[in-house]
């Protein structure tokens, strides 16, 4: 017999009051510290209309930002094997399963053809949301098939960057990419097809030592993090204080790491600016001995 049973019901939590704010329908803005209506900033490309904050933008956000219209997707089926069965405080697989779940992309990158200012441009996003915009060997390997792609239809290219750099569950097969990729962009510029590389916060490690910073123009979005290592790594090493504002786009435009810092919202514009400046026009002539 149970001495100490309890007859009466417990007393019932108290119902939770229903929130009178709806969440994720105000943004608060790192920038101005202002409360943002979410409606107001997707409507604005995610520019906080008070203070010019660039919030991160997700890569199908991103392709619709830069295209005229509609956009074809190419190898949205490639996913990772997970080549060395990899686990760390939760297994790969796993990891890549959440990503699926949070953007519906099967890897962090997503390519597609279309237009921008009635040009027929290739144009590879990366995507933050799917573990850091790592790039391991589909991102790669899709990089590298936009550039291919590119170079068959004589159409320039875009990249979009938005990443932690290699991806370290698959090891240094993440790293071959960044040669895969600088390949293939070699070919393109054997081509004479233009590549513009845009580079948005934050974009560090093996992306910014590749594919980045290799653009026939570099294109920061303002205050965006760039850079190979950490600070606090790079501080370590040199044993010195490092600048303010270092690894920032506006300081690294003055000192010649990349060759300008546009505001999103004129982005496309100069873009398409850019483009007809290297030759291109609408869909391109083949040219002989290419
Ligand atoms: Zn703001």
């Amino acid at each position: 017999m149970a001495w100490f049973k309890r007859v009466r019901k417990p007393i019932a939590p108290p119902p939770e009051k229903a929130a009178r704010v709806p969440e994720g329908l105000w943004v608060k803005c790192p920038g101005c510290q202002d409360a943002i209506y979410n409606k107001d900033l997707a409507g604005n490309l995610r520019v906080c209309p008070r203070c010019s904050h660039h919030f991160r933008m997700g890569a199908t956000e991103r392709l619709r930002s830069l295209f005229d219209g509609a956009w074809e997707e190419h190898d949205r089926g490639l996913r990772s094997t997970d080549p060395l069965k990899f686990t760390d405080t939760k297994p790969y697989a796993e990891r890549l399963r959440t990503g699926l779940e949070l953007t519906g992309q099967r890897d962090a990158v997503v390519t597609a053809s279309g237009q921008i200012d009635g040009m027929d441009v290739i144009v590879a996003a990366m995507e933050y949301a799917f573990i850091g915009g790592s790039m391991g060997v589909v991102v790669g390997e899709k990089i590298a098939r936009a550039i291919e792609r590119a170079i068959d239809r004589r159409v320039p290219v875009v990249t979009v960057s938005c990443s932690g750099g290699a991806r370290m569950m698959e090891g240094t097969l993440s790293l071959m990419q960044m040669a895969k990729v600088s390949v293939a962009l070699s070919r393109l510029d054997r081509a004479r097809l233009p590549f513009i590389s845009v580079l948005t916060d934050p974009t560090t490690g093996g992306v910014t030592a590749s594919f980045a910073m290799l653009g026939d123009l570099n294109i920061g979005e303002p205050k965006a993090l760039i850079g190979f290592a950490g600070p606090r790594v790079i501080e370590q090493t040199i044993r010195q204080t490092l600048p303010e504002g270092f690894q920032r786009s506006e300081f690294l435009v003055e000192h010649g790491m990349l060759d300008m810092v546009v505001d999103r919202r004129e982005l496309k514009g100069v873009i398409a600016e850019a483009l007809r400046f290297m030759g291109a026009s609408g869909p391109a002539a083949p040219v002989a001995g290419a």
